[in-house]
């Protein structure tokens, strides 16, 4: 999505190696205009879908979610994070999720009431990286029984390795944007 790719090279932060600062439109300040032209993709992408419910994580995917969600006309879920590993709520499905950027495993909780076996689920988040977010809310769909029609993502982090893990397990995987290297330079894109 060229607009999307555009503002990354104008506002992105490379930081390291391996993370990009997008706090500018993303992940801090939302910009509102651009989440709406990204939801109005994520549409068109999966529009023949019959998708029923989006799916995503607290807290950066859920900006997101909520605008592209209108298009789609579904509720969004989002898998709420907590640091312990107890299981304190016999109503959901829980996975583990290990956060590269943070270097902590959380669990991720949804109640069973928002998920079940006729749901139709399009998961949406912010970055993909190695996919351990996506491979979690994958694991709470099917803990549900509810189909995962695919995976939305604003930035994919190709050289990453995550998209390939799900694309070659299977899952549809659209990103609006895929880098293939960054650094303090410049981004390059697929
Ligand atoms: P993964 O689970 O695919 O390894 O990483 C995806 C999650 O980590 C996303 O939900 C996102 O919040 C966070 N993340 C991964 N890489 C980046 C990055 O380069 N920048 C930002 N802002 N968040 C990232």
């Amino acid at each position: 999505m060229k607009l999307l790719k555009d503002v990354i090279v104008k506002k992105g932060k490379v930081r390291g190696e391996d993370v990009l600062k997008v706090d500018s439109f993303l992940n801090h300040q939302l910009d509102i205009n651009l989440l709406n032209e990204m939801g109005k993709e994520f549409k068109n992408r999966f529009k023949d879908d019959n998708i029923t419910k989006i799916l995503t994580i607290e807290a950066s995917g859920i900006a997101i979610a909520a605008i592209a969600a209108q298009y789609f006309n579904v509720p969004v879920v989002f898998a709420k994070k907590a640091e312990s590993k107890n299981v304190d709520n016999d109503n959901a499905y829980e996975s583990q999720v290990y956060s590269f950027t943070k270097d902590k495993t959380y669990s991720v909780r949804v109640c069973k009431d928002y998920l079940n076996s006729s749901d139709n689920v399009l998961v949406l988040d912010d970055f993909l990286a190695n996919a351990q977010a996506a491979l979690g809310l994958k694991d709470l769909v099917n803990q549900s029984g509810a189909n995962l029609a695919g995976i939305g993502i604003v930035i994919e982090k190709g050289f990453q390795g995550g998209g390939k893990l799900l694309r070659d397990s299977g899952v549809r995987v659209e990103s609006l944007a895929i880098i293939n290297s960054m650094n303090s330079d410049g981004i390059d894109f697929d």
